[in-house]
């Protein structure tokens, strides 16, 4: 007998396989979906390997199989070990990361009945009721005789049934909820011609409308779908309905695909003549997907590295194309914010449908649709944000990451895996390439490159059209506008510039990574600045609900008109955000259109694509906007960009705070000059001297790398160790502090005891945000190499997060 190493899907079971003997008769593959028999439950597993013999004494059996065919690939389960073992996940949270769409549904009792002799008499009334039931269906469900019995009674008749052989139990996943899509479409129940006589007839009885809809079917060739005759016709559904019933025409149900992307409107695209840089990079990669495909190398991984511009897409595009040759196929992970039409647009003009988009706003019937082509093989490209990762591409050869320095690429809640480093494990479980790409990598990924780790590949200019150079950045320190009595949000010369291109017709982008009005509201009597009751964050005043807002929770509160300390009246708004940016802007610029784009306006008004197509059309004339403005756009008419305020995150009380502040601005910086006009861009600070807003004026990524990982190797942090971040969350303070003390004592002395050299904790102290929603947090921080490894035997309690190379620390 053979067994199998099932992970169940129990929030008991952690990070553990279970045993399960395979019952003669039932074939088993590794990858497979199985029923198991869990405490007194039936549970989902699935087959992470199959073994000659137990890891326990006693076995249960496997019940069934869920599906006949693997779910999971054997790279996928070998992945889904390494997330669980990496980041300390549970290993079915692992696993179903990579589980179809609506896959974790109940299982479904049937009864059957056996054919064997029996004697009436034997059976009680009730016993008898129920076989008689289940013999006259073939099988019914055991909820079907819940119903008719009890619940408790049905399934001790059914346990009776079963024990004498005369009926067997058999288990059906619940039915999916996802139903094909159909749509109504009507034909013809008459020959065209009778229908336009009817059709003259019902206009003389002044069924004017109805005789317009019959005239228009009998024009038609073939049945027309509901809503389209509707539209034609100009009438209601009840126009059609009057129809059906005249016995003139039927509705049949036809089910339709649903199809995520819209290929109407989307030509073909041809590769493009490539630039000598992007040449080299695109031989580079191709020499490698050769050497793969003839089995010489295994995966390699390539930093893709140019300034927004400068081709790079241009380049994922042909090699993907090449990969497809090979008879392979790629996956395209974007942050989810550049899944905008143009992003997807790109890819599929150049691979008509071939493309596979996996959006979180896409309904579960499109993604369990979408899911189930993927994996027969429909597509070549399968694009989507982080989760896209795991999508069942068969053939994986290519992995592109755009913008892989994005935070976006890494799950806030367990697993709390990184999409760039899950990609790269993936590619060497399948033997496939990785492309990162970025303007501004990742100080941890230029490393790698600088090492040799990874292939540099670099892209130094812009393709796009123009003179091919980046725009001017000035600098323009804040300092100065308050000494020479400018007390403005716009410098002298921000507000020149502005007003100059707003006259010359040209389009100005305001960056501000701030929501809201006012950031802080203050008592200028006792100094009180109000804070969330619940997360000690400072509310953000919100101008058109006039209300004060937690950035943190979402708390709301009405503006108090007394302070709640003093009973002072002199409540006043202070620093700023977008909205009163834009309050500002339209004071300054009267004359100028505005538009605003932050998570405020695309909460409620419009959509991110909305608004974009609305400023592209020149409806506006300044965009003023948050970190989403930030992002891979296109605008040729933006010739000025304006920074309102470099120093946001520059004082955050994380390491990273500096690559962050210059990525951001080299992104902003990006936006500027990307049409023939040309471009400006004027950076406000209050520290201009600092190397990250330098670097960023100068587009000289060298010189902030230079200065970050000197920082870096100096102060011990990542790329020259691994960080864990464990905070413990409570609503009593006190107790918080205690376990995290407790927790920090017991993994010194497990450190020591293990003898481990490189190991060490820090803190415990109050995380940055000391208290959200109402719960208290403290925080650890493990610095160290083998950092899952030592973890995964230390007991950790609830209320720990453990998060394995978070990206950021507050
Ligand atoms: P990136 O991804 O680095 O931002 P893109 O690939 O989007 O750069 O290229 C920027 C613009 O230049 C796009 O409009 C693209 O079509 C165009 N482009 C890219 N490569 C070439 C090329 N070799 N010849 C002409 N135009 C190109
Ligand atoms: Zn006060
Ligand atoms: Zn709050």
């Amino acid at each position: 007998m053979g067994y199998a190493e099932v992970s169940v899907n129990s929030p008991v079971a952690q990070r553990r396989t279970f045993s399960y003997a395979i019952p003669p008769g039932l074939s088993v593959d590794v990858g497979q979906a199985v029923w198991v028999p869990f405490g007194d439950k039936l549970l989902q597993g699935i087959v992470l390997e199959l073994t000659p013999s137990p890891s326990v004494e006693e076995t249960r059996e496997i019940v069934g199989v869920i599906e006949p065919h693997p779910i999971l690939s054997p790279s996928q389960v070998l992945l889904a070990r390494w997330i669980s073992e990496h980041y300390l996940s549970p290993l079915f949270d692992a696993v179903a990361l990579m589980l179809p769409p609506g896959f974790e549904r109940r299982a479904v009792t049937f009864i059957g009945s056996t054919p064997r002799e029996y004697d009436v008499s034997s059976l009680t009334p009730e016993q008898r009721y129920a076989l008689e039931l289940v013999q006259s269906q073939g099988k019914v469900t055991l909820g079907k005789l819940e119903k008719a019995l009890g619940k408790k009674r049905a399934q001790t008749i059914v346990s009776q049934l079963v024990g004498r052989g005369l009926a067997g139990r058999s288990y059906e996943v619940e039915p999916i909820k996802v139903r094909p899509k159909t749509v109504p479409y009507l034909n013809l129940a008459v020959t065209a011609d009778e229908a336009q006589q009817e059709a003259a007839r019902l206009h003389e009885k002044r069924a004017i409308k109805q005789a317009a809809l019959l005239s228009f079917l009998a024009e038609q060739s073939k049945s027309v779908p509901l809503a389209e005759a509707r539209q034609r016709a100009n009438c209601d559904k009840a126009v059609a309905d009057a129809l059906v019933n005249k016995g003139l025409v039927t509705v049949q149900q036809i089910e339709v695909r649903r199809e995520p992307i819209s290929y109407q409107g989307i030509t073909p695209s041809y590769p493009l003549t490539l630039s000598t840089a992007q040449e080299s990079a695109f031989k580079a990669i191709q020499s490698s997907l050769l050497q793969v495909a003839k089995g010489h190398t295994s995966s390699a991984v390539f930093l893709l590295h140019g300034v927004t511009g400068s081709g790079k897409t241009e380049v994922y595009l042909q090699v993907l194309a090449e990969a497809v040759k090979l008879g392979k196929r790629g996956i395209v992970l974007v942050p989810e914010i550049a899944l905008t039409p143009q992003t997807i647009e790109r890819f599929a003009s150049r691979f008509p449908h071939k493309v596979a988009v996996l959006h979180s706003k896409l309904s579960l019937g499109e993604q369990f649709d979408e899911w189930q082509r993927i994996r027969n093989g429909e597509f070549d490209v399968v694009i989507g944000s982080r989760s896209a990762i795991f999508a069942p591409q068969p053939d994986l050869g290519l992995i592109v990451i755009d913008e892989e320095h994005e935070w976006t690429y890494k799950q806030p809640d367990t697993p709390r895996y990184h999409a760039r480093d899950v990609a790269i494990k993936l590619a060497e479980l399948t033997g496939a390439l990785v492309i990162l790409g970025s303007a501004t990598p990742d100080v941890e990924t230029f490393y790698h490159a600088q090492k040799g780790d990874y292939h540099l590949l670099q892209l130094p200019e812009r393709v796009t059209p123009g003179d091919g150079s980046l725009p001017l950045v000035e600098v323009v320190d804040l300092r100065d506008e308050l000494k020479a009595g400018n007390r403005s949000i716009f410098s002298r010369s921000l507000s020149e510039a502005i007003a100059k291109a707003v006259v010359n017709r040209q389009q100005v982008i305001l960056f501000l990574n701030r929501r809201g009005g006012a950031t802080f509201v203050q008592c200028r009597n006792c100094g009180l600045v109000l804070r969330c009751r619940r997360c000690e964050v400072t509310l953000t005043h919100h101008l058109a609900e006039d209300v004060l807002v937690c950035h943190q929770c979402n708390y709301t509160m009405p503006v108090p008109q007394i302070c709640p300390r003093c009973l002072s009246r002199r409540i006043k708004f202070l620093g700023i955000g977008t909205q009163k940016l834009e309050q500002e802007a339209s004071f300054t610029f009267p004359q100028a259109n505005l538009l605003r784009w932050d998570r405020d306006v695309t909460k409620r008004r419009y959509s991110h694509d909305k608004i974009l197509s609305k400023f592209r059309a020149h409806e506006a004339d300044i965009l003023i906007g948050t970190q989403m403005i930030a992002k891979g756009l296109d605008l040729p008419l933006v010739t000025l960009v304006g920074v309102v305020s470099a120093d946001t995150g520059l004082n955050l009380p994380d390491f990273r705070a500096g690559e962050r502040t210059f990525q951001l601005l080299s992104q902003v910086a990006g936006r500027a000059g990307r049409g023939i006009l040309g471009g400006q861009v004027i950076i406000q600070t209050y520290s201009p001297e600092h190397y990250a807003i330098q670097a960023a004026a100068k587009h000289d990524y060298a010189l902030f790398y230079d200065k970050e990982i000197d920082y870096r190797r100096r102060l011990h942090n990542p790329p020259f160790t691994r960080l864990v971040s464990l905070v413990y969350t409570h609503t009593n303070d006190a107790l918080c502090q205690r376990e995290a003390e407790r927790m920090k004592r017991l993994l010194i002395e497990e450190i020591d005891s293990q003898g481990i050299a490189d190991l060490s904790v820090i803190g415990p102290a109050p995380a940055f945000i000391h208290r959200l929603r109402g719960r208290f947090r403290w925080q650890l921080i493990l610095r160290g190499s083998e950092l899952s490894a030592f973890l995964s035997q230390i007991p950790i309690p609830q209320g720990w997060a453990v998060d394995i190379d978070p990206v950021g620390l507050v």
